[in-house]
């Protein structure tokens, strides 16, 4: 195949707006976008409640300070706060950019931009399309891509990055389709490939696909991983499921509400209530069903969220889709009952270490999304603020690539790499006397996660977790792939999936225990207050002969001091 001038991995909001930047900014170059489900069945495409901006069209007093303030603050201090002011700067211009080409965000009466308040946020920030936010983007987006002749190669699966010594010529992928392998030569590739808090399985939020692919590609070819420990809780998924009911739910009004009918926010964020950041949410409802003020349920102990003093005509015009999902999913309609709901899995705040352009430290080499790590949302992020990091960050990248692809002479991938490729996945396909299932080890690696390096955490367990990563890592290499067919083989790429959510899960357990303190997201109970003297700064995990080695990065500081995190 020719070589590509960039290959983009991800058809999320990342992968199409970097697509559609790159084309923009030289319409000669050759792009491609692989994407391992249809690009507009990304988890973008779930997102509900909104994407921040301060466009001052709800509360005429919000700027770009405030929200550049209300995120740094929300990060507990963590993020790059020069990466944080191109985030919210360029906000106002990205959200108007997707006005103009199409997305259909909700109106105020005067016509402009509606904004509903979000967590954290200080004033009402949030653009919204109804409850369907991410979906009209990602639409947006990928009718825009297909309009300027970015070639797409949907149902592919990246399996690796060809690299000789530490020159990049290109990608690796499995065609879904035909089971065979194939070459992607490239100048440039990004990975815009998305989250990896699908790890903790059916306490999660996330879509199948959140594996964490690109994270852990990039891993295993030597490109560090930054502050993969911090992941994210969102307070309010269904109690069965772990779907998400959208922090909207609460921004336009929603109580939360404990067994003995309090709402107990009043203890944890007497001012903000139910708006507090999600790390301090989460907590305080995990502290509710612990000291036995939740209510039980053979699903499960939960708490409710209440909207029915909202009324009829709110729900159904502005959280439609959140009322179709706890009617399928919990039978409750919450015009009537309050839905029952406990913290989910949500966000990886870690992911690929880039700097503010989206390279990374091999050339040739990008991410941007959730899949990489700026530092935006530093050790807890804002709603409303990944959509925007994708946007920006995805921007950016593309245009990086453009930019840069030309100075890397192409390369080839020869046959020999994809047939030793194609045999390593045939390999797990052969018959063994002793084998292991994948859906087997992957319920026990979402429980050992949940359990052990959940919400509250602390060197003992997460040590357990560690054990048994390493046991289930050890069982990994028998696993069997049963369906030897090439066609749609569901189980073999489950199974690769698997495999980078192990070599994953060992960094975010290995950063859990070394970062001794809490911090956003991180909580350690045998650690219970921010270190700023010994842990003020970024772990970067690296893939050694003897697995994750930890190192460290400094935090970029600008304008704001660290200060206590009240709300
Ligand atoms: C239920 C839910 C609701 C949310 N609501 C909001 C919200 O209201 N506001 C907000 O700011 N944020 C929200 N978020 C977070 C936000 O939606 C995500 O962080 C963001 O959409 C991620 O976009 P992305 O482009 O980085 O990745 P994704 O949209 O996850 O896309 C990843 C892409 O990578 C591809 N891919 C992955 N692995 C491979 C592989 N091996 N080979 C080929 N392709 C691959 C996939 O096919 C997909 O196209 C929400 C998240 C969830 C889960």
């Amino acid at each position: 195949m020719k070589p590509f001038d960039i290959v983009i991995v991800g058809g999320g909001g990342a992968g199409l707006y970097a697509a559609m930047e790159a084309m923009k900014t030289n319409p000669a170059l050759n792009i491609a976008v692989l994407s391992k489900v249809y690009p507009n069945r990304s988890h973008t495409s779930a997102a509900q409640g909104g994407a921040n901006a301060a466009l001052a069209n709800t509360a005429k007093d919000d700027t770009v300070e405030l929200h550049i303030f209300d995120t740094i603050k929300g990060s507990d201090y963590l993020a790059d706060q020069d990466a944080v002011e191109i985030l919210c700067s360029e906000a106002p211009k990205i959200i108007r950019e997707l006005d103009n080409i199409g997305t259909p965000w909700s109106r105020l009466e005067d016509n402009t931009i509606a904004q509903r308040p979000f967590g954290g946020a200080g004033r009402p920030r949030c653009c919204y399309c109804a409850d369907k936010t991410g979906h009209t983007i990602l639409q947006t987006l990928y009718e825009q891509c297909l309009k300027k002749g970015v070639f797409f190669f949907n149902e592919y699966f990246a399996l690796q990055l060809s690299v000789n010594g530490s020159r990049m010529k290109g990608l690796i992928a499995l065609n879904i389709k035909t089971g065979k392998v194939e070459a992607f030569p490239a100048r440039t590739v990004v990975f815009a490939t998305g989250g990896y808090a699908k790890m903790y399985w059916n306490r999660s939020s996330n879509a199948a696909g959140n594996t964490g692919d690109g994270q852990a590609i990039a891993y295993r070819a030597g490109i560090p991983l930054k502050d993969m420990e911090f992941v994210q809780f969102h307070p309010t998924g269904l109690r069965k499921s772990g779907l998400l009911v959208t922090e909207g739910a609460r921004g336009e009004g929603g109580y939360l509400v404990n067994a003995a009918g309090e709402r107990f926010m009043s203890r944890y964020a007497p001012e903000k209530m139910e708006l507090g950041p999600r790390d301090l949410v989460s907590r305080s409802i995990e502290t509710e069903i612990l000291q036995g003020r939740g209510f039980d349920s053979p699903a499960g102990k939960y708490v409710h969220l209440d909207l029915t003093h909202l009324g009829a005509d709110l729900i159904m015009s502005r959280l439609p889709q959140i009322r179709e999902m706890s009617m399928y999913f919990e039978g409750v309609d919450p015009i009537e009952e309050p839905i029952p709901v406990r913290p989910t899995a949500h966000y990886s705040m870690g992911g690929i270490d880039t700097d503010n352009f989206g390279r990374t430290v091999m050339d040739g080499v990008y991410a941007a999304g959730e899949c990489a790590c700026v530092s935006v949302h530093g050790a807890n992020r804002l709603g409303g603020n990944s959509l925007l990091d994708i946007l920006v960050f995805g921007r950016l990248a593309g245009r990086t690539a453009a930019e840069e692809a030309r100075r890397f002479e192409p390369a080839q991938i020869g046959a020999e790499e994809l047939k030793d490729t194609e045999a390593a996945l045939r390999s797990y396909m052969r018959p063994s006397g002793h084998f292991e299932r994948y859906g087997t080890l992957r319920e026990e690696l979402g429980q050992t996660l949940g359990m052990n390096v959940g919400i509250y955490r602390e060197a003992s367990k997460i040590r357990k977790g560690i054990e048994d990563l390493a046991a289930l890592s050890e069982r990994f290499r028998h696993i069997r792939v049963f369906d030897t067919s090439d066609i749609f083989n569901t189980n073999l790429l489950q199974v690769l999936e698997l495999k980078n959510m192990l070599d994953l899960a060992e960094t975010v357990a290995s950063g859990a225990l070394a970062r001794e303190e809490s911090r956003g997201s991180h909580t350690r109970t045998d650690f219970p207050v921010r270190d700023d003297e010994k842990w003020h700064k970024h772990t970067l995990a690296t893939l050694d002969r003897n697995g994750v080695r930890l190192g460290e990065k400094p935090v970029s500081m600008g304008r704001y001091e660290l200060q206590e995190r009240t709300y």
